[in-house]
């Protein structure tokens, strides 16, 4: 049985040799590592040097951290010098809970400036946008069918019911972390999504009731779904690793 973890921020993991082991022994055959400012994308592109043809990179600028205008400047030319070389562009998007960006004075409408930059930088190049979406649900999926984005991933999906039929019906997908364990409307959104619009991922390092997580966690991540899905572990792990293998080009 083979899945694919299609969210880690690789570049955040302590002991990375020993985690990726855990990963490859656990059954999983690829992680996408996704940046979320310059430095980051910076260490993801050596991560997946290092561990090539298991590790893919995914090149973003994060909501959470847009920085200041030379950075964003700066962040924009790195992807596209490197988006070539990328299976996606992301992590990018728009988060309405954050109350410490807009202290810095990164308000809604520079988030959303940035996001249709990075998102036309997806659509022009024919990737994947992978995008982190709390809290502006809809303002994401508006932007992305304005923009007629092809793919995209929404990421940890938590919205609400009437965005994610228009999330499905437009062709997108959903990944699925481990909060699908416990989160009530991460769950209640796995339980509607149709399992070939369904990835699967970790979000690692992210700590999940207070425990850090890596990419061999992505097997929690498939039990939760084969759970809610009332299906095989098998049949779950051939369709999600199916849908990233087709989406992300591996
Ligand atoms: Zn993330």
């Amino acid at each position: 049985m083979y899945i694919i973890d299609t969210h880690a921020h690789l570049d955040e993991i302590a002991n990375l040799d020993d985690a990726v082991s855990r990963a490859r022994r656990s059954g999983v055959i690829a992680i996408i590592g996704v940046g979320v400012d310059l430095k980051s994308n910076k260490r993801i592109l050596e991560i997946a040097d290092k561990y090539r043809g298991f590790v893919y990179p995914a090149l973003g600028l994060h909501p959470g951290n847009l920085g200041d205008e030379e950075h964003r400047e700066a962040t924009f030319q790195q992807i596209e010098l490197n988006l070539e070389r990328a299976v996606a562009v992301g992590e990018i998007g728009l988060d309405y809970f954050y109350k410490e960006t807009r202290k810095e004075g990164v308000t809604r409408q520079v988030q959303k400036q940035v996001f249709n930059r990075v998102l036309s930088l997806a659509k022009d190049s024919g990737k994947p946008a992978l995008i982190h979406s709390r809290g502006s649900w809809q303002d994401c999926l508006d932007m992305a069918l304005a923009l007629k984005v092809e793919r995209a991933v929404f990421h940890w999906y938590s919205g609400p019911m009437a965005v994610l039929d228009k999330i499905v019906a437009s062709g997108y997908f959903i990944s699925a972390s481990p909060a699908a364990e416990y989160s009530l409307p991460h769950r209640e959104a796995i339980n509607k999504a149709p399992v070939d619009r369904l990835l699967l991922e970790t979000d690692s390092p992210v700590a999940y009731k207070g425990v850090a997580s890596e990419p061999a966690h992505v097997l929690r991540t498939l039990k939760a779904v084969v759970d809610l899905k009332n299906s095989t572990e098998e049949q779950v792990a051939i369709a999600t690793t199916s849908s990233a293998k087709s989406l992300f080009g591996l």
